[in-house]
């Protein structure tokens, strides 16, 4: 199915019988921040009873109460008698898990609402819900596809996810459209498979990796082959340079426009190829100690 100008789709995954744990969801996703304050003052003196210690050493009682802008968030059900869409329905609590997937994609690509990197305003997320062929996929409104974005999932996908999978699952895939929707593209020519590895990156870091992933497959393939396997690649460079790498990278596709040996080399300081051979050496020499 030809899909419209600006999408992103998500491949058709094969599943394997459920290994991982059910959803993870936990309830501190309205934590404000877990990075540290800049300028804030440590106590020093705080060592005698009484000390007015606990007011600035946890992060609950700083001045801070900046949040992340939230998107106005919909949900349109397209069709009430699929069985995709009941199964969607009785498998996850969208007013809950749309917010909190949100606030996930945000931090892990931002951090702070201010003090990070500057994050895309944008002002509305609709998920829709509707038998079509494929995985997902996300796109801008005509309008102001900028600020406005539709997330199209298949109510056949979730219908075929095996059961005790599907929480999991269908956030996984959420989370992942979710980045679309606040990354950046290099002003429209990063690679597709940098686009879907920084998405599935996300998806990585919220404990949300389907079972069929591999560690270790991708170092056959190209370091843009895209999802699973470019996202290994880019927590390979995150643990190498240090956190917050990631979030570096999609911060140089919002400021110019991507020309591949200047991105890599103007905020790596390497070529892309000599990164993609080292990661190459590295994951073979690590194969001994894995199981
Ligand atoms: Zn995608």
């Amino acid at each position: 199915m030809p899909l419209p100008p600006n999408t992103t789709p998500v491949p058709l995954p094969i599943f394997f019988p459920a290994m991982s744990p059910a959803d993870p969801t936990s309830t501190q996703a309205s934590a404000p921040t877990s990075t540290p304050l800049p300028g804030h003052i440590e106590e020093k003196e705080a060592r005698g009873p009484g000390d007015k210690i606990a007011s600035s050493a946890n992060g609950d009682s700083s001045p801070s109460t900046e949040e992340f802008p939230q998107p106005h968030l919909r949900l349109h059900l397209n069709d009430l008698t699929d069985d995709g869409t009941s199964i969607f329905l009785s498998s996850i609590s969208p007013s809950t898990l749309l917010p909190y997937a949100v606030s996930r994609v945000q931090k892990a690509l931002y951090v702070h609402p201010t003090r990070g990197y500057h994050i895309p305003s944008t002002r509305s997320v609709t998920l829709i819900v509707r038998p079509m062929n494929g995985v997902a996929y996300t796109t801008g409104i005509d309008l102001d596809p900028e600020q406005h974005k539709e997330i199209h999932l298949s109510s056949r996908y979730v219908a075929s996810i095996s059961p005790d999978r599907r929480g999991h699952e269908i956030e996984g895939v959420i989370v992942h459209e979710l980045v679309h929707c606040y990354q950046y593209n290099g002003h429209g020519h990063a690679p597709g498979g940098l686009m879907e590895g920084i998405a599935d990156w996300v998806r990585l870091g919220a404990d949300l990796a389907p079972p069929h992933w591999r560690k270790g497959d991708e170092i056959k393939g190209k370091w843009d082959a895209g999802y699973q396997h470019t996202a290994y690649f880019l927590q390979y460079l995150e643990d190498r340079f240090g956190e917050g790498t990631v979030r570096r990278l999609n911060e140089g596709l919002r400021t110019s426009k991507y020309e591949e040996k200047s991105f890599w080399t103007g905020i790596i300081g390497r070529p892309i190829e000599q990164l993609w051979d080292d990661y190459k050496e590295q994951a073979s020499e690590g194969e001994g100690g894995e199981s």
